[in-house]
């Protein structure tokens, strides 16, 4: 993967543990990183705080030159306030993780001749999706979709079972006790809910967490 969506996609990580919304950015210049940060609209109450513009406060001021030489990474679409910015400083290139979950004016970039790449990522798709929590009668539905190396439809009923593990995780070099998903059920059925597997779109695992939402 490339190096810099691979930072932008550590920052969503830090905005995941930090309760924030799973956008990540990254202001690269001629091969270096200037500014990186995640959406911290949720962490700081903020309105303008999305990926693109905290990696861009990050970098700090920079001579108009260097905004012209570097390329915006961003895990999803930028919207209309992002876009704006990517236009005023006159960076020539965005790359854009994915914009399914959302479409940004991508359209405007392009009239303005910013060149703008979508690399269709099926992590950061998988990123947003993960973040996404429904209710559904009375359930809290938590998915979470791993980009690991999958599992077969046979083994799925015996992911459950502790020690087990599936092949393909056996033969990868990923340490593993195969105790992580017995336990999430356990707790899960101890609150009256449960941890369905499926496979994912992209190649993973899908669990998808229920729990009853409080009365
Ligand atoms: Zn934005």
């Amino acid at each position: 993967m490339d190096e810099f969506l691979r930072a932008a996609i550590e920052e969503t990580e830090r905005g995941l543990a930090e309760g924030g919304i799973p956008i990540g950015s990254v202001l690269v210049h001629q091969g270096r990183i200037l500014g990186r940060f995640h959406n911290r609209r949720v962490q700081k109450g903020c309105a303008i705080l999305h990926g693109e513009m905290d990696a861009l406060e990050n970098a700090g001021r920079q001579p108009a030159r260097v905004y012209r030489e570097s390329t915006i990474y961003t895990t999803l679409s930028p919207c209309a306030m992002c876009s704006g910015s990517i236009l005023l400083y006159g960076i020539p290139r965005a790359i854009v993780g994915e914009n399914r979950t959302f479409l940004g004016e991508e359209d405007l970039l392009r009239s303005r001749g910013v060149m703008v790449e979508v690399l269709d990522d099926p992590r950061c798709q998988a990123l947003m999706a993960e973040f996404a929590v429904v209710a559904e009668n009375g359930i809290a539905v938590v998915a979470i979709f791993d980009s690991g190396p999958g599992v077969t439809e046979e083994e799925i009923p015996r992911l459950f079972v502790r020690l087990y593990r599936g092949s393909a995780a056996r033969r990868s070099e990923v340490p593993g006790t195969g105790l992580g998903v017995a336990i999430c059920r356990i707790l899960a059925e101890a609150q009256g809910g449960g941890v369905p597997a499926s496979s994912g779109p992209d190649g993973g695992a899908v669990f998808r967490v229920r729990l009853p939402l409080a009365a």
